[in-house]
């Protein structure tokens, strides 16, 4: 009996990795080793493309640093092989905001005219600059916090 030692990094039942894979069937676009992309097929507009990385993750905090910097790299070469002069780059994570497939991918949205591609409602909440900076230090207080811990777990290696 064969073990494998590495995980693999697809899910088992999960319609990207097969895409990945090759057991589903898509139409290609670009593919790297860490990253694939592929049209999406309930395109929002004229060229909508699917970046995905090739390891299977919930949501994209999820993911090693490498697949994040490939993930932009092929966004931007597609891109720009497109002439794109406006377009979406559009990523969810998690249930709460409808990330239909649980395998971490960006939209690429291309933008060719007001109505056609990705329309969002945007709307604004007015908050005091007080409350604002009462915000950004919690967040720099639990970066600095989690530095803490990435260091302390570094140096007791
Ligand atoms: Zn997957």
């Amino acid at each position: 009996m064969l073990v494998s030692l590495t995980p693999s990094p697809f899910h088992a039942d999960c319609t990207f990795c097969d895409i990945i894979k090759g057991e589903t069937q898509s139409c290609k676009i670009l593919e790297t080793t860490l990253t694939t992309s592929f049209l999406d097929i309930h395109p929002l507009s004229e060229g909508h493309i699917q970046i995905v990385p090739k390891r299977h993750a919930d949501r994209m905090h999820e993911l090693p640093d490498m697949y994040l910097m490939d993930v932009m790299l092929v966004a931007k070469r597609i891109a720009l092989a497109m002439g794109l002069e406006s377009y979406d780059i559009l990523q969810r994570n998690g249930s709460l905001i409808y990330q239909q497939v649980p395998h971490v991918h960006y939209h690429l949205v291309p933008k060719p005219k007001p109505r056609q591609g990705l329309r969002v409602g945007w709307p604004k909440n007015y908050v005091p600059m007080e409350e604002l900076k009462g915000v950004a230090n919690a967040i720099r207080d639990k970066l600095y916090q989690e530095s803490l811990c990435a260091a302390m777990k570094s140096s007791s290696l």
